[in-house]
């Protein structure tokens, strides 16, 4: 191999376009191969929260997303250095509501746990619920106030990242989608577009739920299945929400320009990407029941994508048995935006010959995968 290594990414999304930023930035050379343009699947129609796990779950997902969050910390500015884009990253907290004694009882011994393990999390009582988000509904009986999360505009931060790893040298390419794996024994040496034919000591694979299909190129079955989510956009006429508000229900997240967007349906449905009429009645039902006043908000726009899920919920990081040279970066589920930092890390970690300890526990292995035998 050379000294400076060449990686040949496959899919353009959020989880795409961080690989490449955090590559480039070691100096690797990078091209980006997407089949139609920068960020327009799921890492379009994201709600951009970015909500960890509590700092009681010592498991390595909890980890992974309260090491991602607090990535994003300094991140936002690095990339509005690197590229001028504002990425709208705000800490502005998250509360989920209570709207039956149950939930109310739950949130509570929750909460207490959560301040003797002293995080800054804490319960809200039906008063001072309403005191900090007027616009909720009466029949809130209070809510779980989680400081930590924070929001941020996904579609910014997918063209930020393509952006500042232009800036660092990646070839980003639209319209290319790719057909081919290209090998030699059992090394992927890159891919083909097209009529054209690009050569990589790695070729990763981050194409959303699409990379089970690029997988099968090779023979081999990366477990990852679309799960659709559509979300809508309202511009409320009475005063917005402070914060993320969550319920079992879904979101409301508010946005800088003033608008919410609201979501998000949860369906297992195939590679069917359209918004139907029940989705968005899902939706603004929802909405509505949890913040009456948008019954009377402009409808903006409404979307769906298709969030890459895996059999256990958690990202799919890391080597694909079998082939060298070939890695996987999807599975990202409902939490690809809070994860697209910390997946660019740790694959460009990998590729520098780290081998971050974080990165073993999301490999494939742990499915047991067993490649389809193929002809070398
Ligand atoms: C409604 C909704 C709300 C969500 N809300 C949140 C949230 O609040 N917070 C959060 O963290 N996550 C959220 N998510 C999840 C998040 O959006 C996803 O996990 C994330 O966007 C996945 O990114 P990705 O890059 O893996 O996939 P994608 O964004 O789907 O990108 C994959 C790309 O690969 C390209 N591609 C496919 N095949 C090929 C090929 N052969 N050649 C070249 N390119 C190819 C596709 O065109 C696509 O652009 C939400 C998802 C949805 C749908």
């Amino acid at each position: 191999m050379n000294s400076s290594p060449e990686a040949v990414i496959i899919g353009g999304g959020v989880i795409g376009c961080s690989i490449a930023y955090y590559l480039a930035k070691v100096g690797v050379k990078v091209t980006l191969l997407e089949r139609g343009r920068i960020g327009e699947q799921a890492s379009n129609a994201a709600s951009g929260v970015l909500s960890a796990s509590s700092p009681d779950d010592d498991s390595p997902y909890g980890r992974l997303t309260r090491e991602s969050l607090s990535m994003f910390h300094t991140l936002h500015q690095e990339l509005r250095e690197s590229c001028g884009v504002d990425t709208e990253f705000a800490q502005c907290g998250e509360l989920s509501v209570a709207l039956s004694d149950r939930e109310a009882g739950e949130y509570q011994a929750y909460a207490r746990r959560q301040m003797e393990a002293g995080s800054p999390a804490r319960w809200l009582d039906h008063q001072s619920v309403h005191d900090y988000e007027p616009e909720l509904s009466p029949s809130v009986l209070g809510g779980l106030l989680t400081p930590e999360t924070c929001r941020i505009n996904n579609q910014r931060l997918t063209g930020a990242f393509a952006k500042s790893a232009q800036w660092l040298g990646a070839d980003i390419r639209e319209a290319s989608e790719v057909v081919t794996l290209m090998r030699s024994g059992l090394r992927i040496t890159g891919v083909r577009i097209h009529d054209e034919e690009i050569y990589g000591d790695y070729t990763i694979i981050a194409a959303g739920p699409w990379s089970k299909v690029i997988s099968e190129l090779v023979g081999s079955e990366v477990p990852v299945r679309p799960v659709r989510g559509q979300n809508i956009n309202l511009t409320p006429v009475r005063g917005s929400i402070r914060g993320v508000i969550h319920g079992s229900w879904g979101l409301l997240v508010p946005r800088n320009d003033g608008t919410i967007i609201a979501g998000a349906t949860v369906e297992e449905v195939g590679y069917d990407c359209r918004v139907t009429a029940g989705g968005v009645r899902d939706v603004f039902n929802v909405a509505t029941e949890i913040v009456p006043s948008l019954a009377d908000a402009t409808l903006n726009w409404t979307v769906a994508g298709l969030r890459p899920g895996s059999p256990d919920d958690m990202p799919i990081l890391g080597p694909i048995p079998r082939w060298d040279g070939l890695l996987i970066a999807s599975g990202h589920y409902r939490n690809g935006i809070l994860l697209s930092a910390i997946t660019g890390k740790l694959i460009a970690d990998h590729i520098m010959g780290e081998n971050p300890e974080l990165l073993d526990h999301f490999s494939i292995r742990r499915f047991r995968e067993q490649p389809a035998e193929v002809e070398a």
